[in-house]
């Protein structure tokens, strides 16, 4: 840390000297990079704490919580989708917590809270769907996809992204979103002829939607939310809630068992709950729904009360089983489709 010697210096520079911080704390944090930077600076500036934040998908961080089983390098599990967090908590990964009775979370936030037997609470919610980029669409005069079903004509052969949901938490809920709606079989069935038109399947969740910001894929599968920021950033996308329906996310916290930084995890677990902190994602320019009643709403955030939403299972599809039966399905049916 940058310490300053001379006070006359420091007040020429506008540099003032500041405490040691009073602990550390390893998180994995599983929401964008921008996220992650504006969270470190402010549990420093509120909680004195010195947090390192990694990014890592969903997936990732769970192989990695279990991998270190034995020896826990990570205090925090903050973002990312929160069914992986719901396999950690029922693996024993994670440690119950409580918050504070003042913590006023909303119902869906609750019911997650009890899915995972007090052991993983949800910050906040985000539906599933698709962008594409318009000034690509008009250049190949392309008719508009409103559907999922419209996303295997053959017309986008090429040009669509998902991103694997090994790694992914975006595409596992695109994976069981999409066995909820259509049954699993058909659901395949899909996933198979929506194969001929992958471009790519990249590890993290973002990428499909930012690599149609950039031109790179003509239509990305992400959370809405995710394609908002891009589109406030000036993107030419437009973003589709499709009509057979959707289903969504709840972005989550916990405290990994075993945790070597347990009071700092606390702190930190407690202002992530809390309106200040989830404040925090619109000052990043994330535009989720927050699952603290008293947080502000972002300016952006999409109104998912106006989505057509499938009463998504998160305790069969939260499940190890579930999950890890999925994967292996999707492993040996889709990827290896050229
Ligand atoms: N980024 C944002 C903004 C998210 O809302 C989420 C999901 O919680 C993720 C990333 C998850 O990333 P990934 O799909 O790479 O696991």
């Amino acid at each position: 840390m940058f310490v300053c010697l001379v006070a006359a210096a420091c007040l020429a520079t506008g540099v003032t000297a500041r405490a040691e911080p009073a602990s550390r704390l390893t998180v994995l944090c599983g929401v964008d990079e921008a996220w992650c930077a504006t969270m470190k600076t402010a549990v420093l500036a509120r909680l004195n704490i010195d947090a390192t934040l990694t990014r890592r998908s969903t997936g990732e961080i769970l192989d990695q919580i279990r991998r270190e089983k034995d020896d826990p390098q990570t205090d925090v599990w903050w973002g990312g989708t929160g069914d992986a967090q719901l396999q950690a908590a029922a693996e024993g990964l994670l440690e119950p917590y409580q918050p504070e009775p003042t913590t006023a979370m909303l119902p869906w936030a609750d019911n997650f809270f009890d899915l995972s037997g007090g052991r993983s609470a949800g910050i906040y919610a985000g539906a599933l769907g698709f962008a594409y980029n318009t000034d690509l669409l008009k250049q190949k005069g392309l008719k508009a996809p409103a559907c999922w079903k419209d996303l295997i004509d053959g017309s986008y052969a090429g040009a669509v992204e998902l991103a694997d949901p090994n790694s992914s938490g975006t595409a596992y809920t695109a994976l069981a979103t999409l066995v909820q709606l259509f049954g699993e079989d058909e659901a395949f069935k899909y996933l198979a002829q929506l194969a001929g038109n992958i471009r790519a399947y990249p590890q993290s969740g973002s990428d499909p939607v930012k690599d149609t910001a950039h031109g790179k894929a003509l239509i990305g599968i992400s959370f809405i939310h995710d394609a908002v920021t891009l589109r406030q950033a000036g993107y030419p996308l437009e973003i589709v809630a499709p009509c057979e329906g959707t289903g969504y996310e709840i972005g989550a916290v916990s405290i990994v068992k075993g945790a070597k930084n347990k009071d700092a995890a606390r702190a930190f677990v407690g202002f992530a709950l809390s309106a200040e902190g989830q404040a925090t994602g619109a000052a990043a320019g994330q535009n989720q729904v927050p699952s603290n009643a008293r947080a502000s709403l972002p300016p952006g955030a999409p109104d998912i009360s106006m989505i057509r939403m499938v009463d998504y299972d998160f305790a069969t599809f939260g499940s190890a089983d579930e999950r890890r039966r999925l994967l292996k399905r999707f492993d040996s049916e889709i990827r290896r489709i050229p």
